[in-house]
């Protein structure tokens, strides 16, 4: 188990849930299950948006917005 930080892609609320790796836990705030892993720095939907540090290559391997 570990804290992992997910954003929703309907409401973009970025929320943190203590869950195994593989869960992939609904938006809490509108259920969606429409929602992805969320990392600071280039991986945040591949543009660069969220700021903060750069990506690298450990969350790059299930980050789905970002090409290498
Ligand atoms: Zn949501």
């Amino acid at each position: 188990m570990a804290l992992l930080k997910f954003i929703c892609n309907e409401c973009k609320t970025v929320y943190e849930e203590l869950t195994s790796a593989d869960t992939r836990p609904p938006c809490p705030e509108c259920g969606s299950p429409n929602i992805q892993r969320y990392y600071q720095g280039k991986c945040y939907f591949g543009g660069g948006v969220a700021g903060g540090s750069e990506c690298n290559k450990s969350s790059c391997s299930s980050c789905s917005g970002c090409a290498s």
